[in-house]
């Protein structure tokens, strides 16, 4: 019976095992890993906006260039043709002279345009540089935790298929008689197999009296208080 009874406790702590291990399965954090990815998604999307968004304003500046130039060639027309003395009369050369003020004018708006929309470009330009160093470093951290995170599962892994290989050994030296007493056992009691060490079960801490204790039983012992199935440590 001893021998049968030692194969129960070492099921049962197999199956302590087994709890304990996947209880720190779950409790490997996967969660901030995740939250980091949504996050470097999120990050990659605003970059492609942006980048779109710069591509526009690029258009836009250079609008604004072409704009600059034409309203200088203007100029340079006219003033070409206010020097070159072909007019004589003196109400139109006010008139060109007037029409050339307004042209320089109109130039110096345009130009703020362009400094503007090229300075917006720079901006931008320089924000989603940052954004794409900041994607890069957290790209890194999470390869690095994912790699930590399944390195910890796998082990866990590993370990709960050794506890199975070690629990079906145990259970096949096990007589179904003494396997049914326990498994119907532990239907009601946590664990229903308790170890008497100096006279004391594990399970409940109370006393065993010597008498049980000394008796070499050919069937399971069991505590009067907690109802486990007791293994002697002097059997
Ligand atoms: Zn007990």
């Amino acid at each position: 019976m001893k021998d049968q009874l030692k194969l129960l406790w070492q099921l049962q702590s197999l199956e302590q095992e087994k709890k304990a291990l996947t209880a720190k399965k779950e409790k490997i954090k996967t969660d901030e890993v995740r939250r980091l990815w949504q996050e470097i998604r999120l990050m990659g999307q605003a970059v492609i906006a942006d980048r779109d968004k710069l591509m526009c304003m690029q258009k836009v500046a250079s609008r604004h260039e072409i704009d600059l130039a034409e309203v200088a060639d203007q100029l340079r027309q006219m003033e070409e043709h206010l020097y070159k003395g072909e007019i004589t009369n003196i109400k139109e050369m006010e008139q060109v002279k007037v029409k050339c003020d307004t042209l320089r004018q109109e130039i110096g708006a345009r130009e703020e345009d362009v400094l503007r929309a090229m300075e917006e470009c720079e901006r931008l330009a320089n924000q989603i540089s940052n954004i794409e160093e900041q994607l890069k470093k957290k790209k890194s951290i999470h390869s690095v935790k994912q790699q930590g995170i399944t390195q910890s599962i796998g082990y866990v892994e590993e370990c709960l298929e050794e506890i199975d290989k070690r629990y079906h050994i145990a259970l096949e030296k096990i007589e179904q008689k003494t396997y049914d007493q326990y498994a119907s056992l532990a239907r009601k009691i946590v664990y229903p197999v308790a170890k008497v060490e100096n006279g004391v079960c594990s399970g409940c801490r109370r006393g065993i009296p010597a008498s049980q204790v000394s008796s070499v039983a050919a069937h399971p012992v069991y505590c009067d208080n907690c109802g486990r199935m007791l293994l002697m440590d002097c059997q």
